[in-house]
């Protein structure tokens, strides 16, 4: 089932990350950390269907996504990025398997945040943040997609890492196994990985060396 849904506004929440806000249709359901299968809803762009996660609030009445753009070929973000208030897209509908089970440990890579957006929403509107961490790696610090409110919604439990600028107080370097053995007490609780696959496998292989059971790794599968 799909629908059709009017552009309603775009801003930059980095150099090149813009969130966007669309209608939602009457009825339309998800839950935090889904995404759904979306184009642009013109002859040029409608066949070509790109994963967005929705950021909003599950029972906000618009919907929300935060979308990097990937200026080096003219592929759908770029086109994106282009749209004015008023476009269309198709949206499908939601489907995903990060989902929230309780307090751990959220760890992301760029763009893969955006399932813990939602998620973290969730929690906050819940008064249910306590025992969550988000650890969160990025090339640069301008590559920090909502830095200030994730600092805002978890204080010291949110760690941003950088891998390719050393800049003060941000940790440089990528996450490794000592990083992980050195930051996290318990490795009992549930974890959340997103981001770029080759991220995803190798901090899967390091949690489970260090003791995490497989069920307790949340990701998409
Ligand atoms: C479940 C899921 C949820 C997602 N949620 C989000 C989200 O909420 N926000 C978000 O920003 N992203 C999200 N993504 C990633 C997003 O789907 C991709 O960024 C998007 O599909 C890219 O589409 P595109 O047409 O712009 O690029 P594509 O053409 O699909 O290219 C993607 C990558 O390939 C490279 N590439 C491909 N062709 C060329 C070429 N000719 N020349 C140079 N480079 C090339 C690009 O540099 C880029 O790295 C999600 C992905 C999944 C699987």
């Amino acid at each position: 089932m799909s629908h059709v849904v009017k552009l309603l506004m775009k801003e930059f929440v980095t150099h090149d990350t813009m969130r966007f806000i669309v209608e939602r249709p009457a009825g339309y359901r998800f839950d935090p950390g889904q995404a759904t299968k979306v184009a642009i809803h013109t002859e040029r762009w409608k066949d070509k269907k790109r994963p967005f996660t929705f950021t909003s609030l599950d029972d906000d009445g618009v919907l929300e996504f935060t979308i990097k753009r990937y200026p080096d070929h003219e592929g759908v973000t770029h086109a994106m990025h282009q749209l004015k208030s008023g476009a269309a897209w198709e949206i499908g509908a939601a489907w995903g398997t990060i989902t929230y089970k309780k307090p751990g440990v959220f760890i992301a890579g760029g763009a893969g945040v955006t399932p813990f957006i939602a998620i973290l929403r969730r929690l906050r509107e819940d008064g249910a943040l306590q025992g969550n961490r988000l650890i969160f790696s990025n090339k640069t610090a301008r590559d920090v997609i909502l830095e200030a409110e994730f600092r805002e919604m978890l204080g010291d439990a949110f760690l941003p890492t950088l891998t390719r600028e050393n800049a003060p107080p941000y940790r440089h370097g990528r996450i490794d196994e000592p990083f992980l053995r050195d930051t996290i007490e318990s490795f009992t609780q549930p974890f959340y990985l997103c981001g770029p696959r080759g991220f995803v496998k190798d901090i899967r292989a390091i949690l489970e060396r260090l003791g995490a059971q497989p069920d307790a790794l949340v990701l998409e599968e």
